[in-house]
């Protein structure tokens, strides 16, 4: 039987890892590394540093126990060692050197505050991002924004990149994905030449960091990451961080948890239907695609919780009416757009269940959130309560406020758009929030 040699094991893993990750992260995390000629079943493999070892380690363990060989104790037969440096890196395996990005900060040129469409869910964020590109370094320092895929975190920071470089012309503003913060040190610690990059950061007045997620177990940037951080915060440099997740549910050590807690911790929600409609109209209009109100309502309607799924969806709508010089209607967009088309939210979920959950959570009476008293301790669970059905409950709002004990729908959207913005800068609430949704979703 003609057994595979390790290196045949090694390239076949290459071949299905390259399929399945990001061509950036092929080229820095998984092209440098070379499986060298090697007798006997072992896998040897050549990297060019140890971060490059334990990315490999850290993020393909199944891919690498499908693959590779393993020795009789189930630990995988690969025997690592580090390349002698090279005089030169090839150009192509190379991160972007924040060199060639000094002089030309790659900020998307329509994510500026006036494309940006506010509503209850990201006008508390929107605000603060905007105080911090007026001032920079003189309000909340660091400034945290966190929510959930496709909200427009992205293009909030680049806003505050675009505002600061035409109105403050003196001040140094770089804007890095955190990914490429890693691959940038990476670059540097393989060159021994960390002092460049740290100076370089050092010089910045503004920092802007995105996805900080990618930090997460990853212990050996982070310390750097914190140390550039702290440098930063003490000279009163701003620094602003998006994630997907707050801060205390990042894992990360409680050092770098604390400092991103300095300053503000503000969330981005996911946009109420009006917004979303403004959103599409917006686009289409810039894009030069005419949508009735009604059509953008339809749409809107479909598409609840992602703004760049609502882009796509513009897209791919303009694209077809174009092609085939229709106007749009809602026949088109059923037709052209249905497998983009969200599941409505849990049917099931009933005023009742809420109105119980929230009596619970708030130490309260079923009969007080359903009466009329005003104070405070009954006037706030009923607010949490009504929010909780707008947003969970597909109906119409006269019917959703009648079953509080015939309350108007004003009253119910008045209470809605009071605690979408509270939970933008209330941590504790906006978690008893996401508590009380899953257990009534479940
Ligand atoms: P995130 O970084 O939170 O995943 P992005 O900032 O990349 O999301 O936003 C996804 C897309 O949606 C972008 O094209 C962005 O311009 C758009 N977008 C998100 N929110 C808004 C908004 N409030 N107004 C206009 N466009 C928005
Ligand atoms: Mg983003």
């Amino acid at each position: 039987m003609l057994t595979k040699t390790g290196k045949e094991c090694w390239e076949e893993f290459v071949q299905t890892v390259e399929d399945c990750c990001s061509a950036t992260e092929f080229q820095n995390w998984i092209a440098p590394i070379k499986a060298l000629h090697h007798e006997g079943a072992e896998v040897h493999l050549e990297v060019p540093n140890i971060f490059v070892q334990e990315y490999l380690l850290e993020n393909f363990k199944e891919h690498l126990a499908n693959f590779l060989p393993t020795k009789p104790s189930g630990d995988l037969a690969v025997n690592f060692s580090v390349a002698a440096p090279k005089k030169k890196a090839a150009p192509k395996s190379q991160p972007a050197l924040i060199d060639d990005e000094k002089s030309n900060p790659l900020f998307n040129p329509q994510y500026t505050f006036e494309n940006f469409i506010e509503g209850p869910s990201n006008q508390f964020v929107k605000s603060a991002t905007l105080g911090i590109a007026t001032r920079p370094g003189k309000s909340y320092n660091p400034l945290f924004i966190h929510g959930g895929v496709g909200l427009g975190k992205t293009h909030l920071l680049h806003a505050i990149g675009h505002y600061v470089k035409s109105h403050h012309k003196r001040l140094k503003v770089h804007c890095i994905t955190t990914e490429s913060f890693i691959n940038e040190l990476v670059h540097h610690l393989r060159n021994k030449s960390t002092e460049k990059m740290k100076r370089f950061y050092r010089g910045l007045d503004v920092l802007l960091v995105d996805d900080i997620q990618f930090l997460q177990s990853r212990l050996n940037f982070e310390e750097e990451f914190c140390n550039m951080f702290e440098a930063l915060i003490n000279q009163n440099k701003q620094i602003v961080i998006t994630s997907d997740k707050p801060p205390g549910e990042l894992k990360l050590s409680e050092r770098m948890v604390a400092r991103m807690e300095w300053g503000l911790v503000a969330n981005i929600g996911i946009p109420d239907l009006e917004t979303r409609v403004a959103i599409l109209q917006d686009k289409a209009e810039k894009k030069g695609v005419k949508i009735p109100q009604r059509v953008a309502f339809f749409i809107a309607e479909r598409i609840f919780n992602n703004v760049r799924q609502l882009e796509g969806a513009l897209n791919k709508l303009a694209a077809y009416s174009k092609m085939m010089s229709l106007d749009v209607t809602e026949e088109i967009v059923e037709s052209t757009l249905s497998e983009l088309f969200q599941k409505a939210p849990n049917k099931r979920v009933s005023v009742d269940n809420i109105l119980k959950s929230v009596a619970v959570m708030f130490g309260v009476k079923v009969s007080d959130i359903c009466g009329s008293s005003r104070a405070k301790s009954v006037a706030f669970p009923r607010q949490v309560a009504m929010y909780l059905a707008k947003e969970m409950i597909n109906d119409s709002l006269i019917k959703l406020a009648a079953s509080f004990g015939g309350k108007t729908h004003s009253t119910l959207l008045h209470a809605w758009k009071k605690i979408s913005q509270q939970i933008g800068q209330d941590e504790m609430l906006r978690r008893q929030i996401q508590m009380a949704r899953r257990n009534l979703e479940t």
